[in-house]
């Protein structure tokens, strides 16, 4: 079988079928893992699932950090803050991405049944008849097998080639993200303690941590016909006057030179009824693209390989067509009952944050009232995040004992 992407989902899903004898080939578009910005937020209920394939704790060479907790700002004054892990088994925990995906990479190519193909896209699907029988590299090589699974990000290639419409979610919503890098970021990330910070004021929205790549990274909440000021010292005086006074003269002593960015992500939160077509499944952003906000992607794409394997193994290599289908059937019915719920959870969390970036009347109530209001906020903000932090209870991120094992 042939998997389109090694992104988290892709390299996730390779590995627990090649460690089963699947003979499986992962094409992969870009020739290196790395990226100017990545996405590093684990949630629990990510490291559940890293945890249900046999993967943690993680590889000691891969950099991670539990981060401390959450805390929200308005105005130039604390709202309220909660620590992690929140009641939970596992805190949020930050992960260097690129190293995970390297990692699982190498685990994969050491699988006897895998070949890993790097740097070469893929251009189109083969099709006999109705049904996907391959796919087609940018060289005009053909890599044929009984399953192609595209897990190939947010822009799927091959879900535009194979007419699947995805439905959009919500309106589009902008985030530029900015790294200060490491030694000059010092003061500010000494100011952060570990802890995710929402900064609300005049009509901005940011947030920012510490990142495991070191520095810290800043993303900016955007409408996307928003622009942002032309000139990095602009940027940070925004940043600084939306801010609590100490962390706003920390943002004001970090050296212009030492703001990267931004790079743009425009973000279109969608989703596809129906992840399949014969001989065709699509998992993580290829089938929902996610919004940013409390770090689903990685997530909800690790739970989705690891349901696609549970339900894919026991039909692969049976030459039976149609029991395949019934699986990614399955796998897309399934997985929905997780991904329904977890995109409406951010798209209450989004409606919540723009209120709040909207109305100055709003902030400076909440401000005022934080003394008493503040501890109601938290817990009820805590309350709210049970299932964007543990996935659907319902959720079943189990794998039989010997898949887990290899
Ligand atoms: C700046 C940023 C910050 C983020 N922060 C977080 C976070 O903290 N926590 C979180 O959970 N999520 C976060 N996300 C989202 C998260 O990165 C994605 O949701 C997640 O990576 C989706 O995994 P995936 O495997 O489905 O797709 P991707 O990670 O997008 O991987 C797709 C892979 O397919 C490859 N590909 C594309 N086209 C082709 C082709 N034609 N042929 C072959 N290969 C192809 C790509 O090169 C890529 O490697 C963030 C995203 C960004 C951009």
């Amino acid at each position: 079988m042939v998997i389109a992407g090694a992104g988290p989902a892709g390299a996730a899903l390779a590995l627990l079928l090649a460690r089963q004898g699947v003979a499986i080939t992962l094409v992969e578009a870009s020739p290196s893992s790395a990226r100017q910005f990545r996405g590093e937020a684990l949630m629990p209920s990510g490291l559940a699932a890293l945890a249900a394939m046999g993967l943690l704790p993680l590889d000691e060479a891969i950099r991670q950090r539990p981060l401390q907790g959450w805390g929200f700002w308005a105005n130039g004054q604390l709202l309220f803050q909660v620590a992690e892990p929140m009641g939970g088994e596992r805190p949020c925990t930050l992960v260097d991405q690129e190293a995970l995906l390297i990692w699982l990479q190498e685990q994969v190519r050491l699988q006897p049944t895998a070949r890993v193909v790097k740097g070469r896209p893929i251009v189109a699907p083969l099709r006999d008849g109705e049904r996907v029988v391959g796919v087609e590299l940018d060289d005009g090589t053909q890599v044929r097998g009984e399953l192609v699974v595209a897990c190939d990000g947010r822009a799927s290639l091959l879900r535009q080639k194979s007419g699947l419409a995805l439905s959009p979610l919500g309106e589009p919503l902008d985030v530029r993200w900015f790294r200060l890098s490491s030694a000059a970021a010092e003061p500010v990330a000494d100011w952060l303690q570990g802890r995710f910070v929402t900064v609300l004021g005049g009509g901005d929205s940011f947030a920012l941590y510490a990142s495991v790549y070191g520095g810290v990274q800043l993303g900016w909440l955007k409408d996307p016909a928003g622009a942002i000021p032309a000139t990095s010292a602009d940027w940070r005086e925004r940043w600084a006057q939306a801010s609590p006074s100490e962390l706003a003269k920390r943002l004001r002593a970090v050296p212009l030179e030492a703001i990267q960015g931004p790079v743009r992500l425009p973000v279109q939160v969608g989703r596809l009824e129906t992840w399949w077509q014969p001989g065709l499944l699509l998992l993580g952003d290829a089938a929902h693209p996610m919004s940013p906000l409390r770090a689903q992607g990685i997530n909800m794409a690790l739970r989705d390989a690891l349901v696609a394997a549970r339900k894919l193994l026991p039909v692969l290599g049976q030459g039976n067509p149609d029991a395949l289908d019934r699986a990614l059937a399955a796998i897309s019915e399934e997985r929905l009952l997780e991904i329904r719920p977890i995109q409406a959870g951010q798209a209450q969390e989004l409606g919540r944050a723009q209120l709040l970036r909207h109305n100055n009347w709003l902030r400076q109530l909440l401000v005022a009232s934080a003394g008493w209001s503040g501890p109601l906020l938290a817990q009820r903000w805590q309350a709210s995040q049970v299932l964007l932090r543990q996935g659907s209870a319902t959720a079943d991120v189990s794998l039989p004992d010997a898949a887990m094992m290899g």
